[in-house]
């Protein structure tokens, strides 16, 4: 190694998801000279995890999946080790050791190791063609399976669950999502917004059933049918469960860096120890794990620019979620389970869209919007920026008055 590079910063980043894409290109921008490698559990180039939706439903091609080109890789000289595993961190010595027994020194650290499909421990659980949809192989298993099989139990009404649900039925399945909540989408949705999403999943055809839990998984070796916590049996030559995420922090907690839900950072995405950093789904910021891609696009971004030597901060954003579920266009920002009496709710229901409103002392503290989500801007800046709506609110008697009055532009300003 020669002086010119012993000197110059050499940032490994931990994790090739948006988080760590986004992570390299902008230590790339802050820092020319730096040495950026970028180390991959997945053999596939970066892609889309977001997509792989619409790639189970032969809506996109496995060529279309991938963030960048190889190409735009070299071109920003970004080493990217592909089908390779960090299995640990030395922090005092400041080495990752890899699984093909390698070791990578560096300088700064991101760990942007992103999260896992949480498989809740039930009796069965083991069996074969009980599947979850995170990576690329994991929708190759499922798309292996949706050819031979016909029946499809999906575990979880979250959009996960829903937009696997609709791709699967545009394979030809028979598929029944199983919710445990009264109702869809019970993170984003309030009952009546859920109820509403709920007939249109049902004419695509797939079969739901909502407050129901899973006892069991039964079957010899494979799986055949769900035990559910009423007794009944649902028959199911395959089952995708959707169940949420739980971060993949266990490298982080081996070096001793403080994890709670994630790696806990700060608004520069540092986390305890001074030269490493994380973003993404790995990273908890002021008690949230955001789970979702632009947060890990942005953190990835601040995590990069400060691993370089620059300086950026994540602010936070109120955890909102712009969906097109199934195509439907959602929106929902905030609280929206109000849990007291303190908080004002106005609905809107048409044929077309609902809405609801709801608002604290004065302030805009959630919405949904289902249909038409042409206020989501308006609605976010008043959330984000704390927005007194005093005007917005006055005699109003209806959601609708409170979108007119938005649309118009109304207050707030
Ligand atoms: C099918 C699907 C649909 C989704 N749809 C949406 C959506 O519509 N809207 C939305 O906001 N979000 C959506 N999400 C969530 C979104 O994709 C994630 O929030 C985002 O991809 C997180 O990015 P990340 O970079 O933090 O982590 P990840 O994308 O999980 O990337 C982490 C990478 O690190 C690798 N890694 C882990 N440990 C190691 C290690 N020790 N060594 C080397 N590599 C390692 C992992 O294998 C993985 O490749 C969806 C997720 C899925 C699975």
């Amino acid at each position: 190694m020669t002086d010119k590079e012993k000197s110059s910063n050499r940032i490994v980043i931990v994790g090739a998801g948006i988080s760590g894409v986004s992570a390299a290109e902008s230590a790339r921008k802050t820092d020319q000279k730096a040495r950026i490698t970028i180390v991959s559990r997945e053999p596939e180039l970066p892609y889309y995890r977001i997509s792989l939706t619409r790639f189970l439903a032969g809506e996109l091609s496995e060529e279309q999946l991938p963030l960048h080109p190889q190409q735009w890789y070299d071109e920003r000289r970004l080493q990217l080790l592909r089908g390779v595993e960090v299995t640990a961190i030395d922090v005092a010595n400041k080495i990752l050791s890899l699984g093909n027994q390698d070791t990578l020194p560096y300088d700064r650290l991101v760990l942007s190791m992103g999260a896992h499909a949480f498989i809740p421990p039930l009796q069965g659980g083991g069996k074969k063609n009980i599947e979850v949809l995170r990576t690329r192989k994991d929708a190759e298993a499922i798309l292996e399976k949706a050819y031979t099989n016909r029946h499809c139990l999906i575990i979880g009404g979250g959009v996960l669950g829903l937009e696997t649900a609709a791709a699967l039925v545009r394979r030809g399945m028979d598929v029944t999502v199983v919710e445990a909540f009264a109702w869809l989408l019970p993170r984003q949705l309030n009952r009546p917004a859920g109820e509403r999403l709920s007939g249109y999943v049902e004419s695509l055809g797939i079969r739901l059933i909502c407050g129901a839990r899973i006892e069991m998984f039964a079957g010899e070796e494979a799986v055949t049918a769900v035990v559910l916590e009423s007794g009944e049996t649902l028959s199911a030559d395959m089952v995708i469960v959707t169940a949420g995420i739980r971060c993949n922090s266990s490298l982080a907690r081996q070096a001793d860096l403080k994890v709670n839900k994630g790696i806990v950072v700060d608004s520069r995405m540092g986390t305890c120890d001074a030269d490493i950093y994380a973003a993404g789904d790995v990273a908890e910021h002021r008690g949230i794990v955001y789970g979702a891609w632009m947060p890990a696009l942005q953190q990835g971004r601040v995590a990069g620019i400060n691993a370089a030597g620059g300086t950026a901060d994540f602010p936070g954003v109120a955890p909102s979620y712009i969906i097109k579920v199934l195509d439907i266009d959602l929106f929902s920002i905030g609280e929206i389970h109000p849990a007291d009496g303190s908080c004002q709710v106005f609905e809107e229901h048409d044929e077309d869209r609902y809405a609801c409103f709801v608002f604290q002392n004065f302030h805009l503290v959630g919405a949904i919007l289902m249909g038409d989500t042409s206020l989501s801007p308006r609605i976010r800046a008043l959330i984000e920026n704390r927005v007194r709506c005093r005007e917005i609110l006055i005699e109003a008697g209806s959601g609708r008055d409170i979108r007119e009055r938005l649309q118009a532009g109304v207050g707030g300003k």
